[in-house]
């Protein structure tokens, strides 16, 4: 009968140090074997070439796998090249993130494509320091880039390995303290095969998503299970340590929907806020139910007057750790001429909003406008 995962906290395994020294080459053949037979057919891994590998790792990171295929199909499709992404308009590329939140990765995304078409003469660089020095690229993103797209043997470690190492080793300690990052690190180094890196990192990352879940891991249908001290100590589910989650805050917010002769006042969100570059209705922490105080807000900004109505129309959102109820306001009147800030905001038509780069709420709310107002 196969193990059942514990249910008892543990702080330390005790693993027979020769353990992994000896099995060190013993990773590569049943991994590589399996993902042979199981691994998922995904638009990235039909064409390895480093631009494609690039994009689906920065669109992966923080995103489900699910998620992000549309994503990259429709990417790839309009921007298939370092070239044509770095001669495009950021606002576009935002337009193309839409939805896939953390847009900093997207900003980053074009700023590097602009390096390399400044430095690299329009192509991917294919050493480890030139792909290290590009906005959004760690260590892990530079290795993975490289082992898949160039076979280059340099390891990785993310969320999935992170926990396949955790168990692999038996180190119950939470996974992200630097001591423990440098001993995942290692291991990565240690078991990385010269023959077939490149498969061998995404065999990890499919058997750490696929298999070696959080929580009750397929261990019957892992490859590596003979090698696992996890496993064999029945401790899967303690290992790794997970860390408590920060507390949930709910919060409230208003959206202001100010239209003057058919057009509607939008603001691009700033650096520190939430969706940076990206446009949505003026929107506010809703401290005080009173219009007036929102009104008083909104003139401050934009240096418009306005009496303000609840609609009615609210909506809820999450945010990392913030649960957002969002109420929506309407602009009965504006008076007043508009604060001049350069391209911070703007009135666009009703039929304009459908090619700008919005905000999540702000997106849902462009859509439903006529049955807001
Ligand atoms: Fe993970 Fe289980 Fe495989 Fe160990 S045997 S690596 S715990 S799936």
């Amino acid at each position: 009968m196969d193990p059942q995962p514990s249910r008892s906290p543990v702080t330390a395994v005790t693993v027979d140090p020769d353990f992994h020294q000896r099995n060190l080459r013993r990773y590569a053949r049943p991994l590589l074997q399996w993902f042979d037979r199981c691994q998922r057919d995904l638009p990235w891994r039909k064409s390895k070439t480093a631009y494609r590998i690039w994009i689906s790792e920065i669109m992966l990171q923080q995103t489900q796998v699910a998620t992000v295929i549309d994503y990259f199909k429709r990417f790839i499709q309009r921007f298939p090249d370092v070239a044509t992404l770095a001669a495009a308009d950021v606002q576009e590329v935002l337009r193309y993130w839409e939805g896939l939140g953390y847009y900093r990765r997207a900003r980053q995304l074009h700023r590097a494509a602009e390096l390399m078409v400044e430095q690299h003469g329009g192509e991917f660089p294919l050493t480890f320091p030139e792909v290290l020095a590009l906005p959004g690229i760690g260590r892990y993103t530079a290795g993975a880039i490289l082992s898949i797209a160039d076979d280059q043997q340099l390891p990785i470690l993310e969320g999935n390995t992170q926990r396949l190492f955790a168990r692999l080793i038996g180190i119950a300690s939470d996974p992200r303290q630097p001591a423990v990052q440098r001993q995942l690190w290692d291991f990565a180094e240690k078991i990385l095969p010269a023959q077939r890196p490149g498969d061998f990192n995404q065999a990890l990352m499919e058997l750490g998503n696929q298999v070696c879940t959080p929580l009750r891991p397929d261990c019957p249908a892992c490859p590596l299970q003979k090698l696992c001290p996890t496993y064999a100590l029945n401790l899967q589910e303690a290992i790794p340590a997970r860390s408590a989650r920060p507390p949930v805050e709910n919060i409230s917010e208003a959206v202001l929907l100010v239209s003057r002769s058919r057009k509607f006042l939008l603001r691009k969100c700033q650096p520190g806020e939430w969706w940076e570059g990206l446009w949505d209705f003026p929107r506010y922490r809703l401290e005080s139910p009173l219009t007036a105080v929102l009104s008083e807000k909104f003139a401050a900004e934009f240096g418009l007057l306005t009496d303000l109505q609840d609609t009615g129309w609210q909506c809820r959102h999450a945010v990392t750790r913030y649960r957002i109820t969002l109420r929506c306001f309407r602009a009965n009147q504006v008076r007043g001429r508009l604060k001049p800030a350069a391209d911070r905001w703007g009135w666009f038509q009703r039929e304009e909003l459908e090619g700008l780069a919005m905000s999540a709420t702000g997106r849902k709310i462009s859509r439903q406008l006529g049955s807001i107002i």
